[in-house]
Formats: C-alpha cells, structure tokens, sequence
C-alpha cells in the first residue's frame, strides 16, 4: 500500500491513525460485535460517541455551554438556505461579504427570504481579494453579517474575525474550521461541512448561540426539519452515525496533536513553505492578492500557461496528488488541511524547486 501526498481540497485527506481506528472497529466497536453503522442512533454507544464529538468540538473550539451543536446533513450548501430560512424575513436585512463562488450561492438564497446588504464583493477582480479590517461599515438595524472566513476557490483567506459589533456573526467556516482559533462569543452561527477539516463528507456541523436560537423565526411554514430549534432540542431523526463517528475521531486526533493552536502554527509552516517557493522569482505567480491568501488552499499558476499541465503531470508521478486548480480558476491549489502534514508540504515545495530548475 502507498498513500500519496494528497492536497485535495475536499473530499480531502484524512488522518492516518483515524483511518486506521475507523478499521479496527469496523467489524466490532467496543465488543458490540457490529460497527457504528450497525446500531440504533438512541443506542446508549451511539449517544456517546454524539455527545462526546460535542464535548471535543467544545473543547477545541472553546465553547461554553450557551452554543449548541449540530450534526446536520445537506452539506454546507443547505446552510445557504437554512440561515436566512430560520432568521430573515422579508422586512429584515442580513448584511453579507461576496468575497468568492461559495459567498455568492450563500447571498443568492438569502434573497429568497429577505433584505441581503452585499456591503463588500471582490466578484469583479476574480475573488482575488478579502476586503481589509474596518472598510466596511456594518449596520446594527443587520439580523446578522455573513462571511466565508475561507475562500476554497480563489485560496483567499480572511486574516481577521470581521468586527460586527452587536450583530452576530454567521460564518461559513467550511474549509478552515478548527485551523486556528476563533472568537466564539461574536458569532451568532458557524457552519462548515466536515469533509475538509473535520471529516468525511456527509455531515455539516453547525455551531449556534442560544440567545441566536432564540431569535429564528418561529413560524410553521419553515418545514420541522429546517428548523434550527428542532435540531437544538434532541436528535430529531437519523443523522448520518459513520460520519459523526469519524468526525469524532478526528477531534480526538486534533486534541491529541495539540489542538488548535498546534495545527494554526503547523498551518502557517506549511503554507509558507509553498508561498516561498511562489515569490521566490516570477517562474510561478500567487493567484490571489498577498494580503488575502489563504492557509487552507495555496493558489498559483505557472508564468508560462503552457507549462502548468506537465507541472501537474509530473507532480503525479511524484505522487503529488489533487493539485489542479478550481475549474472556475485554473493553475494549481494546494490544500493544506490540518490531516495533510507537513512532509508533504515539504514534498511539494522540493517539487516546485527542481521543477523550476528544469524548466526555468
Ligand atoms: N462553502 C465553502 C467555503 C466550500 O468550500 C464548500 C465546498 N467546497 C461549500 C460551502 C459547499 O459545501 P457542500 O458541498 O458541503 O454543500
């Protein structure tokens, strides 16, 4: 068996001592004589590994006892709809930073439900770009402002927690979700698919403030399954068990690694080593402005276009795997999630250097 360097930005790379206690416990978890998937959802085993996937996530994230936890399904995409379903009524105005592909399908279903202030869009310079701290003005009138703190496409990143004030925060965290730490009391919600940083795919988690809870709407047209205060209250139907299992084990993983903080500076090691080799001369271009760039997802291009096939070829062949840019972008994306470690940052940043020998 060879496992590659893998820099998938999602479904992407998953601990190898998770995957491997995800195997050990496929055909029997705790001496049950079944898997995880083989057992009721209000099984005392199952309530477990749900309940202690929570105190993790808390715990990592550092979250008191006023945030309830949710393992949904309907992928972040969902949360587009759900946000705005739950909190925004037609008279109501949610404010909302456009800063990449993900931020627009949020802002396009928010308008189904109410008032949507795109108070920032970097839209028409290619999503190249965050906006900077303090240039946009937030309105206090906002049942919430929404950002994407990671922008999968572009590989934009916002350096900062957006300052909203009184107004809460929703945050589509799905591609850097426990890579650094976080100020949890400004935000009203936090969502993120599980299958970049936290999981396979199949789960979304969802993160909200009660007193937010309290302010959704709580009108019988939203249907009881898209109802935040359904989920808040009591596992309300089957959730997808393997998955929230296997998040769990790599929260676990990222305890036992160090949390948080160990994998925010493992982070700024691995992408550095990429961007150093991006602005060591102009043979490969960062994709985004310097100041945006993400630690999540490493964009570049080649200077010479005619190049970045047999860039991406010969990488393979290297077992350097996953580096093909968003179709919408082009050039290369390296994910560097908390699962990808760093020898393979380094794998590719000694690829990038005898590439540029050959061919520079
Ligand atoms: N938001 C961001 C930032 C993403 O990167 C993605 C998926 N790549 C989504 C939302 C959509 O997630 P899903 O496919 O789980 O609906």
């Amino acid at each position: 068996m060879t496992r590659v360097h893998n820099f998938s930005a999602g479904p992407a790379a998953l601990p190898q001592p998770v995957l491997e206690k995800a195997q050990s416990q496929l055909l029997d978890i705790a001496g049950t004589g079944r898997s995880i998937m083989e057992m009721s959802h209000r099984s005392a085993l199952y309530s477990e590994v749900d309940h202690q996937a929570k105190v993790r996530l808390r715990d990592l994230l550092g979250l008191g006892s006023e945030f309830e936890i949710m393992f949904l399904q309907g992928g972040a995409s969902s949360q587009f709809m759900m946000l705005p379903m739950n909190f925004l009524e037609e008279e109501h105005t949610a404010g909302y930073l456009d800063t990449g592909r993900w931020s627009a399908k949020a802002i396009t279903e928010a308008r189904r439900f109410g008032q949507v202030d795109v108070l920032f869009s970097s839209e028409d310079d290619a999503y190249r770009r965050v906006p900077e701290a303090g240039t946009f003005e937030v309105d206090p009138q906002w049942t919430y402002l929404h950002y994407t703190s990671n922008n999968t496409v572009a590989g934009t990143q916002f350096p900062y927690e957006p300052h909203a004030g009184e107004v809460p925060l929703a945050c589509d965290a799905s591609s850097d979700l426990l890579s650094r730490a976080i100020t949890p009391d400004t935000y009203g919600l936090i969502y993120a698919g599980a299958q970049k940083n936290v999981g396979p795919a199949g789960v979304t988690i969802v993160i909200i403030r009660r007193d937010f809870l309290e302010r959704s709407r709580v009108s019988g047209e939203i249907p009881t399954i898209l109802r935040y205060r359904t989920h808040a209250e009591k596992i309300f139907n089957t959730p997808p068990v393997f998955n929230v299992y296997m998040v769990g084990l790599v929260l676990e993983w990222l305890q036992e690694q160090g949390g948080v903080a160990h994998f925010e500076e493992l982070s700024h090691r691995k992408a550095g080593l990429i961007y150093e080799e991006i602005d060591r001369d102009g043979f490969y271009e960062g994709a985004v402005e310097a100041g945006s760039r993400s630690l999540m997802n490493v964009t570049f291009r080649l200077a010479d276009r005619a190049l970045e096939e047999r860039f991406l070829e010969e990488a393979s062949e290297e077992k350097l795997m996953g580096l093909k840019g968003h179709r919408s972008v082009g050039g290369v994306r390296a994910s560097l999630y908390n699962a990808v470690p760093l020898a393979s940052a380094e794998a590719l940043a000694q690829f990038m250097r005898s590439f540029r020998e050959q061919y520079g």
